[in-house]
């Protein structure tokens, strides 16, 4: 392929290579003239619908229901909740006019839906047997980044921000719906054999006006670390400021309990840096907007009836196309693996002769012939290894470069040498974390609540129960 059209760029050059393969794979084209804002290709975005329909079914599977609210937020009421506010200054896009008539009230571009749809739970929420309130939206949202803007991973406008928000009547079912959320969310990864480490967020990060949270991390090529979900249990502060309450079984007028969680293309991000390589993407089948590409070798019309009649048992189980343009065969070849097609299907004379089929898998960039009999059910196996192979991949690289210390100067080497992940055992104290997070220069990412630790904190040398783990998070 020319340098005009293949990847130029290595992976280990990440920054580099990552808006080049984003360009070239055609997911979003970045020439669009604003700063954090991209203009989504047909072929990212159908990989990205592909995406966002795993975790929709998830949350359907689990009793969520889709809704549908407004973009723009009053002042008034964006401003209920203290905390949330205050959080969220300084990123959000405010409108004041139409046209030259200054608005009666300033409006707010939503960064995030909690406000507007808690204004309407309170009238949606009358009596015990409303509860749980269970729904979800997928919309896009805005937030004024200051940092520097990269596709997918940190924009302005996040083009599917899928949010879902839940409301029970007591304490006990908010963290159950909890636990819920991260098993929704460990499903979704699964299923993209994407890898996270899931951590809950020291109080001073928690999310504005939420009781506590956990996050999905993920290590990136560069070894700093991404956000890819939150889940979030909100307590009673939004239900206090909005004034949502229930009539209980026993009579009385009583706040519920709130959570939510979101998921945005940054899922999408992740997983191209996280597998891609030298050449271009690699998809995992499940949100491959093609999985499988059958290309001729040759132009002989018994090559061409043969890939014919192979797209026609392979299409219905699998996305699947034919590339029969004028090009070059080692020109197609070069195409489709940049653009991560999971599974190549090269069918020549040499096939036709042997009954045979070569397949090229795009994971382990390797060839091997197969007979053409049982093909569904080798494709069926076959996806099954890729997913195995990609979730193996994504497991040992956060295996790899998550670093257990336990002083704080060899913590702090640690990191220089490494960089990724580094965890150290920790009293609790936000005072001790301050002075790790100081040492390193880097951000607390949270605590494992799972996990037992019997060392002393690195920071005081106090008997510690937990370890604090650290990165940096640029994204
Ligand atoms: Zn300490």
């Amino acid at each position: 392929m020319s340098k005009e059209l293949g990847m130029t760029t290595k992976k280990k050059n990440f920054s580099k290579w990552y808006l080049e393969v984003v360009k070239k794979a055609e997911i979003v084209d970045t020439r669009y003239p604003l700063q954090g804002a991209h203009v989504w290709m047909p072929y990212g975005f159908k990989a990205l619908k592909l995406m966002f329909k795993i975790v929709e079914e998830e949350l359907d599977s689990y009793g969520h229901e889709e809704t549908y609210f407004p973009t723009l937020i009053p002042g008034s009421i964006f401003s209920k909740e203290k905390n949330f506010l205050r959080g969220f200054k300084g990123e959000c896009f405010k409108i004041t006019k139409a046209g030259e008539k200054k608005l009666e009230e300033e409006l707010i571009l939503r960064p995030t839906s909690e406000t507007v749809m808690y204004e309407i739970f309170h009238l949606w929420i009358r009596s015990w047997r409303d509860l749980p309130l269970k729904i979800y939206q997928t919309v896009n949202i805005f937030r004024y980044e200051t940092k520097m803007t990269k596709p997918l991973l940190r924009v302005r406008e996040i083009v599917k921000f899928k949010e879902a928000h839940t409301v029970h009547k007591t304490a006990e079912e908010a963290d159950k719906q909890v636990e819920e959320g991260i098993k929704i969310y460990k499903n979704f990864y699964d299923k993209l054999c994407l890898p996270y480490i899931i951590l809950k967020t020291p109080k001073w990060d928690t999310f504005a006006g939420a009781e506590y949270n956990y996050d999905f991390f993920i290590i990136m090529p560069d070894k700093n670390v991404l956000e890819l979900a939150s889940v979030i249990n909100l307590g009673q502060k939004f239900a206090k400021s909005f004034d949502i309450k229930f009539e209980d079984q026993d009579g009385r007028k009583k706040y519920p309990y709130q959570t939510c969680y979101g998921i945005s293309e940054r899922s999408l991000g992740a997983l191209i840096s996280m597998f891609g390589d030298d050449s271009g993407l690699i998809l995992p089948m499940s949100i491959a907007p093609i999985q499988i590409i059958i290309i001729p070798i040759g132009d002989e019309k018994k090559v061409m009836d043969k890939c014919k009649e192979l797209e026609k048992i392979l299409k219905h189980k699998f996305r699947v196309k034919i590339d029969d343009s004028a090009k070059r065969p080692g020109f197609k070849f070069n195409y489709w693996e940049l653009k991560g097609v999971p599974i190549r299907i090269e069918i020549g004379l040499k096939e036709l002769k042997e009954k045979k089929l070569t397949i090229f898998r795009r994971d382990k960039n390797e060839k091997e012939k197969i007979s053409n009999k049982n093909l569904i059910k080798y494709i069926h196996s076959l996806e099954k290894d890729i997913n195995k192979n990609l979730s193996r991949i994504g497991k040992q690289w956060m295996k790899e470069n998550i670093y257990s210390t336990n002083t704080l100067k060899d913590a702090k080497n640690t990191y220089k040498k490494n960089r990724g992940i580094i965890k150290v055992p920790w009293c609790n104290n936000e005072k001790c974390a301050k002075k790790i997070e100081d040492t390193l220069a880097i951000s607390s990412l949270g605590t494992n609540p799972g996990e037992k630790c019997e060392e002393k904190c690195v920071a005081c040398g106090k008997k510690s129960k937990t370890y604090l783990y650290l990165g940096k998070v640029p994204y």
